[in-house]
């Protein structure tokens, strides 16, 4: 067994200042006041020294970092988002690959699933989005119609390790691959994201609903009604769903997302339907003039945005500079909702007895100090 003392726990509904964990081989066994709950004789003591100690962070939707792809060399990428505190990931190709790549990115990931703990899965950004939006678009491989061979290639191939299909409603022939995903894999997530979808043309894919919206705000369009009125898609519809999750990429200068838009974001969706992402990419494209000066983004050969070089350390406490919140909700967005919106809630993203010790130990600005990965403290 094992007791963390002297830290300030983050629960899903608070902080215990100055709180005991205590664990046994990889689970949670109990939290709480350090006068409500024993350290059981012989644990071995983990001194967190004033740290907060929160759930290890969840980042659904990174693509890569520190020259890493997540689904090209996903040992050595899962360990670099491992130091700065991520302790569940989900390696996401690049809608800019062929069909081919994307199916050696499947054999890659599945294959380093086997040995590395915080390597959950693949989330995949398009095939089945909007060519017309994001990084480089004009060189997306994804232009032509919808493919039955080789959607079904993809999926079979993808099975139950593709968690989630971002997609844009829009695309013609959409429904069998909808259809096909959710018949290979039955929990497999819909995502909405690259796409011009009016609300209505969402809500028309019934039971494909998607339930989570790719990074909110970035590669969306609005389909204008009439002159001078303001048109409305993706975004809006999921300002609407109160159930729907959005993620958000903050980076430090609120390029991405502007500052206004991250409150926003959190006013309209409310701190539980929000989850912080990296969209971390390797693009290695000169920053455009004033742009430099800005070191977690990455830029395409267009010199439009590519991605970020973000951590998920550096998203919290963005998020914190951007929107006001507290590092408990940080928490929230960082680790408990991205859980939840994967279907993992019961067994990673909170502090809570009988879930996975996956833990992070920061300072008030988010620096790590310590990470615990099932339950072991991990040495770098
Ligand atoms: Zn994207």
């Amino acid at each position: 067994m094992k007791a963390i003392i002297n830290g300030n726990v983050v629960l899903e509904n608070g902080i215990i200042w100055d709180g005991i964990i205590v664990l046994e081989g990889n689970k949670i066994v109990s939290a709480g006041k350090k006068n409500e709950v024993s350290v059981p004789d012989g644990a071995e003591i983990i001194d967190a020294k004033g740290a907060y100690v929160g759930p290890g962070f969840v980042d659904i939707h990174v693509h890569g970092g520190n020259g890493y792809q997540t689904y090209e060399n996903p040992v050595e990428a899962a360990d670099f988002f491992l130091q700065h505190g991520t302790t569940s990931l989900f390696a996401t190709p690049s809608y800019g690959m062929n069909c081919e790549s994307f199916l050696q990115a499947f054999v890659v990931t599945k294959e380093a699933m086997k040995t590395v703990k915080n390597l959950k899965g693949l989330y995949c950004e398009g095939p089945y989005t909007n060519p017309n939006y994001g990084a480089a678009a004009d060189l997306n491989p994804w232009r032509h119609p919808i493919c039955e061979k080789e959607f079904k290639a993809l999926v079979d191939a993808g099975g139950k390790d593709v968690k989630v299909w971002a997609i844009a409603p829009e695309r013609e022939g959409l429904f069998p691959f909808l259809e096909y995903a959710r018949k290979v894999n039955p929990d497999v997530i819909f995502a909405l994201g690259h796409s011009e979808a009016t609300p209505m043309q969402v809500r028309a894919l019934g039971k494909y609903k998607p339930t989570i919206m790719t990074h909110a705000m970035c590669a969306t369009g609005r389909q204008a009604v009439f002159a001078g009125t303001r048109g409305y898609g993706p975004d809006e519809y999921c300002f609407r769903e109160p159930d729907m999750y959005a993620e958000v990429i903050s980076d430090s200068c609120g390029i991405h997302v502007h500052s206004e838009m991250q409150q926003l974001l959190l006013h309209t969706k409310g701190v539980h339907r929000v989850i912080l992402i990296t969209d971390s990419t390797n693009s290695d494209e000169p920053s455009p003039e004033n742009f430099a000066h800005i070191d977690d983004l990455n830029f395409d050969h267009n010199g439009g945005l590519s991605g970020s070089k973000l951590t998920m350390d550096i998203a919290c406490r963005n998020i914190m500079s951007h929107t006001n919140c507290g590092i408990a909700q940080a928490f929230l967005m960082a680790s408990t909702n991205p859980a939840k919106a994967m279907g993992m809630g019961d067994e990673i993203g909170s502090i809570e007895t009988g879930k996975i010790a996956d833990l992070v130990f920061v300072d008030d600005r988010f620096r790590v100090k310590q990470v615990m990965l099932d339950g072991e403290i991990c040495n770098f």
